[in-house]
């Protein structure tokens, strides 16, 4: 059983997104892994070798328990794609997650988008009793979008300011992709897109998350 399990498209994604998050996860003890679903091949930068060091890096940085490849093809992501989302239905299935954390569905990379779908469409698939999967079915509690390049009114915002280093240094572990920046500093538009999610939570930084159900109060307690 695995408290948050973390979907990206390309290794470095999910630190991008919900790094800090992430962290302050592991921070508190909580159980997390990050299952990428692409080497990330066809991007310009670095090779194949050479993005999953990165992502091992990023993981160890992290904290995170595990971090699995999924090796689907990059650039070529379709939620039609029935053997992969079966793939992914197996793998939440597997590793039983309360939590899931996706990409927002609108981003100007397809393959952002269509992680979006195959994970969304696979959550559906985990839970039905009559998907004759390996595991037995599973319910997820919660699934949590989170951005990369596309932008959403948010659900909530994660306080990552205590967190923030350890988000940059996570990202910097992705040296290939990032080079032209300096090992301390992140792209000045993700500073300032997590300083504006900051400001709005009266907090320095912060990481917006989207939920497409309302967020269920069990009780007061959590608005204190
Ligand atoms: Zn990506």
């Amino acid at each position: 059983m695995l408290d948050v399990l973390v979907f990206s498209p390309h290794p470095d994604d999910a630190e991008l997104g919900a790094g800090g998050s992430i962290y302050k996860a592991t921070k508190n003890g909580l159980k997390v892994g990050i299952i990428d679903l692409t080497a990330g091949e066809m991007g310009s930068l670095g090779s194949i070798e050479i993005r999953l060091q990165e992502a091992e890096k990023a993981k160890n940085v992290l904290n995170v328990e595990f971090r699995e490849n999924l090796e689907f093809p990059d650039g070529f992501l379709s939620f039609l794609d029935e053997k992969a989302v079966f793939t992914v239905a197996k793998k939440i299935r597997e590793f039983e997650p309360k939590i899931v954390l996706i990409p927002y569905w609108e981003d100007r990379h397809p393959d952002h988008i269509a992680a979006s779908n195959i994970v969304t469409k696979a959550i559906h698939y985990s839970k039905l009793k009559k998907m004759d999967f390996e595991h037995p079915h599973h319910t997820v509690d919660n699934v949590l979008y989170y951005e990369i390049n596309g932008q959403f009114t948010p659900s909530f915002i994660m306080d990552i300011s205590e967190e923030f280093p350890i988000k940059q240094k996570a990202i910097m572990s992705f040296q290939s992709q990032f080079k032209e920046f300096s090992k301390e500093y992140l792209p000045f538009p993700l500073i300032e897109r997590c300083k504006y999610y900051g400001s709005l939570i009266s907090s320095d930084y912060g990481e917006a998350f989207l939920m497409k159900n309302p967020f269920k109060l069990k009780d007061w307690q959590i608005l204190f």
